[in-house]
């Protein structure tokens, strides 16, 4: 006998089924190049987007990066214009791109000098798909005003939508200023930092406003307020989506690297997802020297499947092992599995619908194997120390065979292939 629905929270469906967490309502914008739309806000599913970290005026590292990140996963991909070089090339990476069947829009991060490089090289703003504008770094008084006029009136001559992103290093110091002179004036002053988070949101609100008013629709506008903080990330957002209803773009700036960086936007972005909070993501991972740059995707992409509000890649459910196992085995074939399934979406995305939602359970001993295993489309519990040294598989739940000897790894990978082919594939979607 389950509860009652009457007894859950209005906005979580019985058990938590997938994809129906309430969503905060919002207008919706369109980020497009040619005939491929990504919506933003509204009912469209939550972004995932990234940013490259080459040299934007060396076209072909960028545009190779940019088709990575796209692969990986990535929806939306932001690149920096910050010199006259490097706008120059846009186009060029734009038709690289093309050449190389990658149609994901580009977003273009200005700051500076946005205005004028927007302005001189037309062909960069019409090769982009939008543009970040972040009104905090544009001078101040009349010729931040103009310059961000300036901007605007390139969004609406090309009919591109803009995100304003706020932020915290870069916020509006006059703005600021006058808030805090403010606060000193009343009878109790707020503490500094609220009126710094006030700041943030006054600063995005009256910007994306100003933006209506010079003449920009109010569907192609995005707003951010990124912060490194995740308390304040949360404060901020909140206080955001409450006064608007103008999609968010939510990421912890400067995140950091390696776990603390996942850790810290993990913390601070379920709890604004979980609120309905945020229509696209970003993962500001610093990548370790050398490292992968799709890893922010593959963030991104994680955070969105566990929650259970989108799936992009079948998950690999795997126990952390403990003195029941005695060796590597069963972490190596989660590792190589997960490797596998990740490698193989490229190609099982065209050809198998559905699949990113499947389950894949590598389970160490007998403990908690053959339940989770049950519980998972396919699962295979390894023998733990003292076990006979067998491997059992459940497909669909039911025990199929039972795997021995030095190649378990390759002869489970080729049951998780057949099993993709026959439950995936064309005509079988009945058998689901
Ligand atoms: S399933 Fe077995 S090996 Fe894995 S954590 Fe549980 S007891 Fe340990």
């Amino acid at each position: 006998m389950g509860l009652p629905d009457a007894a859950l929270p209005d906005d979580i469906a019985p058990w938590g089924a997938p994809g129906t967490l309430a969503r905060r309502k919002t207008r919706q914008a369109v980020c497009a190049w040619g005939d491929h739309q990504v919506l933003i806000g509204g009912d469209a599913p939550v972004v995932v987007q990234s940013m490259t970290n080459t040299d934007t005026a060396d076209a072909i590292a960028t545009a190779i990066q940019v088709k990575e990140l796209a692969q990986a996963g990535s929806e939306i991909v932001r690149i920096t214009v910050n010199s006259p070089e490097a706008a120059r090339e846009v186009p060029a990476i734009r038709e690289q791109l093309d050449r190389m069947g990658v149609s994901v829009p580009l977003c273009g991060d200005f700051h500076f000098n946005g205005h004028k490089l927007l302005t001189q090289y037309p062909d960069c703003a019409q090769a982009l798909s939008k543009y970040r504008i972040n009104p905090g770094n544009m001078g101040g008084g009349k010729r931040r005003d103009d310059n961000f006029a300036q901007m605007i009136e390139v969004a609406c001559l090309h009919n591109k939508p803009v995100r304003i992103g706020v932020n915290w290093g870069s916020l509006d110091q006059e703005l600021l200023a006058k808030m805090m002179d403010e606060n000193s004036q009343r009878s109790k002053p707020l503490a500094a930092q609220a009126v710094m988070r006030e700041a943030l949101v006054v600063s995005a609100i009256s910007n994306a406003e100003r933006a209506e008013v010079l003449g920009l629709s109010g569907n192609k506008i995005v707003l951010s307020c990124k912060v490194s903080h995740v308390q304040d990330l949360i404060a901020v957002y909140r206080e955001l989506s409450k006064r608007c209803d103008y999609p968010l773009h939510l990421g912890l700036t400067e995140a950091g690297m390696g776990t603390k960086g996942v850790v810290a936007s993990t913390a601070a972005l379920a709890v604004l997802l979980q609120e309905g909070i945020g229509d696209t993501i970003r993962i500001s991972l610093t990548p370790e020297p050398g490292g992968d740059r799709c890893r922010e995707v593959v963030v991104a992409q994680e955070i969105l499947q566990t929650m259970g509000m989108r799936a992009f890649t079948p998950m690999v459910i795997a126990c952390p092992g403990c003195g029941r196992t005695t060796s590597t085995v069963f972490q190596e074939l989660a590792d190589d599995i997960q490797r596998y399934l990740r490698q193989q979406m490229p190609l099982w995305k065209a050809q198998f619908s559905g699949v990113e939602s499947m389950n894949v359970a590598v389970m160490g001993c007998v403990v908690n194997g053959p339940g989770e295993s049950r519980h998972a489309n396919i699962g295979i519990s390894l023998p733990g120390t003292g076990e006979v040294p067998a491997a059992p598989v459940y497909v669909d739940g039911e025990r199929t065979v039972t795997l021995k000897g030095e190649h378990i790894a390759q002869e489970f990978q080729v049951i998780v292939e057949q099993y993709v082919q026959r439950r995936y594939g064309q005509g079988n979607q009945n058998s689901q």
